[in-house]
């Protein structure tokens, strides 16, 4: 018997890391979204606009402090597909995994996006994410009228 064993185990469930299980999960999840939507760019090009937004990485306090100098925020959605359809101007989704919820920032920056026309919404698993993202591209795009300048 290896008596080194429980205490490691002890360790294991006590050590920080054991916390960041959930995260790991949703940031798979992600990447399945992104390889699906590489592959279907081929049918809708508009899919090479979606990008991730990595402000939900643990990083050092020094590369936070210029990441946040440089316009990096909290709540902001995971990903973004600036591509007008369905009447919105475009497409914000954040990856979540049960049972874990958007935050209260989170939940502010969809319905601020909302409210400016974008389609924002929650998405708890990569085949979500695609269904939400095949029915976005496939909507007939948004009628936008040309900018208007006002002059005095
Ligand atoms: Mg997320």
């Amino acid at each position: 018997m290896n008596i080194a064993e429980p205490r490691q185990r002890v360790w294991r469930l006590t050590s920080p890391k054991a916390h960041e299980l959930a995260p790991p999960l949703e940031r798979a999840e992600q990447a399945v979204v992104i390889d699906w939507a590489e592959l279907e760019a081929r049918k809708w090009p508009e899919l090479h606009m979606l990008f991730a937004v990595p402000n939900g990485e643990k990083r050092s306090q020094p590369t936070a402090a210029l990441l946040k100098r440089q316009g990096v925020k909290p709540g902001v959605p995971d990903l973004l597909l600036p591509i007008a359809r369905a009447g919105f101007i475009g497409l914000a989704i954040e990856m979540k995994r049960k049972p874990n919820g958007p935050t209260d920032l989170q939940q502010a920056w969809l319905d601020n996006l909302f409210s400016h026309g974008w389609f924002a919404v929650v998405c708890y698993s990569a085949a979500e994410a695609i269904e939400v993202l095949r029915k976005y591209v496939s909507a007939q795009p948004t009628i936008i009228g040309p900018a208007r300048v006002v002059r005095e």
